[in-house]
C-alpha cells in the first residue's frame, strides 16, 4: 500500500510536469500513465486474497504490466526513437491469453502463476528497450546518465526474470507477493529504489533538456545557428584572461561581407538571407574545431582563433575569405548570388590594455580593406587603436 502511495505522488509529479513544464508531453503523458498503472496494480494486488481474483491477480497484473510498457515507451518518446507500438501490442496479447489461460489462483492449470508470465514480460520489456535505448542516452546526456538509467532499469528487468526462475526451479521458495517475507520485501524495496531512480532521472533529464534550450536561445544566432554577438563577447573575455595568465595568443578576425546591401536590394531579404547562411557555413567550415565563430552583427561575422599568433593568422583569415567568396549560393533557378567579404585581422598584442582595443585594431583593418578595394584581408599591424 505504501508503494503504491508513492506511485501516487510520482503520478502527481508528471501532472505537475504535464500542466507546468508543458514540454515533453508525449513522454511525461505516458510516465503519467505509469505510475498510474503501478498504482492501480499495487492497489489491486493489496487486496488479495479478498477481492474478486480476476481483478487482484489477472487485473492487477495487467496494470503493471500496461504501466511497464508505458515507461519504457515514454523513454523512447523521449528520446525521439521508434516506440514499438506493434510489439508491444503482440507482447500485451500473448501474455493476456496466456494468463486467461493458465486462470488466476487457485490455479487450474497448476503449474506455474500467470503473474510469472507477466513478470517474463516486463522483464523483457524493460530490458530490450534500454538495450535499444542505450546509445542515444549517451550520446545526448553523457555516460554516467547513461549508466544511471541502465543500472535502474536493469535491476528492475532482472527482478521480474529472477523471480520467473526461482518460479520455475525453486517454486516452494515462493510465496506471494502480498505476504511479507524476506525475498517479497527485498523486492519491494528494490522496486521502490528503481521507481524513484528512473522518475527523477527523467524529470532531471527533461529540465536538463530544457536548459540546453534555453542556452542555445540566449547564446546562438536564430538565422544562421552561429554564436551571437554575447557568446563571443564571453568567448573573448575568456581568450583574454588566457592570454594574461598563460601568454596564450589568440586572434579576432572579423568578416564583413562586401556590398551586402546591394544583395538585398536586388534579390530581395529572403535572398540575402541565403547568403547570410552559406557564408556562414562556410565559415564554420573553415576554422578549426577550437575556433569559434559568430555573428555580431546584420552581415559581420567574427572568428576567434585560439592559440594562433600573428605568423598564422594571416593565412587563416585569408583561408577564410577565400571560404566566402568561392561560395555561389542558388536563389532561383539559374540565378546564384557570389558574395565577397572583407576581413580585418588582429593578433593580441602586450601593447592592448584590455580586448576593447584588440577589437578596434581588427575593426581598423577592416575598413582599411573595405577602402582599398574590398575582397581582401588586411592585418592591424602598424594600426594603432584608434
Ligand atoms: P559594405 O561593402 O561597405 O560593407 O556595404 P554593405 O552594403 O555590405 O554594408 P551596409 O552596412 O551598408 O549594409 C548592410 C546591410 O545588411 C543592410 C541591412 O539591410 C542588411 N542586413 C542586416 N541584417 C540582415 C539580415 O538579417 N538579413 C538580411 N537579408 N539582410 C540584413
Ligand atoms: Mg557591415
Ligand atoms: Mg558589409
Amino acid at each position: 500500500m505504501l508503494t503504491c502511495f508513492q506511485m501516487l505522488l510520482y503520478a502527481s509529479m508528471w501532472g505537475l510536469a504535464w500542466a507546468v513544464i508543458g514540454d515533453e508531453r508525449r513522454a511525461v503523458g505516458h510516465w503519467l500513465v505509469y505510475a498510474l498503472g503501478l498504482a492501480l496494480g499495487l492497489a489491486l494486488m493489496s487486496q488479495r486474497p479478498d477481492m474478486n481474483v480476476w481483478l487482484t491477480e489477472i487485473g492487477a497484473n495487467v496494470a503493471l504490466l500496461l504501466a511497464f510498457i508505458c515507461a519504457q515507451r515514454g523513454m523512447l518518446a523521449f528520446l525521439r526513437l521508434p516506440e514499438r507500438t506493434g510489439e508491444m501490442l503482440v507482447l500485451v496479447a500473448v501474455t493476456l491469453a496466456g494468463m486467461i489461460w493458465l486462470g488466476p489462483v487457485p490455479q487450474p492449470r497448476g503449474w506455474i502463476h500467470p503473474g510469472y508470465l507477466v513478470a517474463a514480460a516486463v522483464g523483457w520489456v524493460v530490458l530490450s528497450t534500454t538495450w535499444r535505448a542505450h546509445r542515444t542516452l549517451r550520446d545526448q546526456f553523457g555516460r554516467t546518465v547513461a549508466r544511471v538509467v541502465a543500472t535502474t532499469n536493469g535491476v528492475i528487468g532482472l527482478i521480474n526474470w529472477v523471480r520467473v526462475v526461482i518460479a520455475l526451479v525453486a517454486p516452494q521458495n515462493i510465496v506471494p507477493l502480498h505476504v511479507p517475507s524476506a525475498l517479497n520485501m527485498g523486492l519491494v524495496y528494490m522496486t521502490m529504489a528503481a521507481a524513484a531512480s528512473f522518475n527523477f532521472m527523467f524529470l532531471f533529464l527533461i529540465v536538463l533538456r530544457l536548459l540546453r534550450r534555453l542556452t542555445t536561445l540566449v547564446q546562438r544566432d536564430a538565422l544562421t545557428g552561429l554564436l551571437n554577438r554575447r557568446a563571443m563577447e564571453q568567448l573573448l573575455d575568456r581568450a583574454w584572461s588566457r592570454w594574461r595568465r598563460l601568454a596564450e595568443p589568440f586572434t579576432v578576425v572579423s568578416v564583413d561581407l562586401d556590398h551586402f546591401k546591394h544583395i538585398n536590394d536586388t534579390w530581395g531579404h529572403q535572398a540575402g538571407d541565403e547568403v547570410l547562411k552559406a557564408a556562414a557555413g562556410q565559415l564554420v567550415a573553415h576554422v578549426r574545431e577550437v575556433d569559434a565563430v559568430g555573428r555580431v552583427g546584420g552581415e559581420e561575422f567574427m572568428a576567434v582563433l585560439e592559440a594562433c599568433a600573428s605568423g598564422v593568422s594571416t593565412v587563416a583569415a585569408e583561408r577564410l575569405r577565400q571560404a566566402v567568396a568561392a561560395e555561389a549560393v542558388q536563389v532561383e533557378a539559374g540565378v546564384s548570388i557570389a558574395v565577397t567579404a572583407s576581413v580585418g585581422v588582429a593578433t593580441v598584442s602586450p601593447g592592448d590594455a584590455n580586448v576593447g582595443e584588440m577589437l578596434k585594431r581588427a575593426d581598423a583593418a577592416l575598413y582599411r580593406a573595405k577602402r582599398e578595394g574590398r575582397n581582401r584581408v588586411c592585418t592591424s599591424e602598424g594600426e594603432a587603436a584608434p
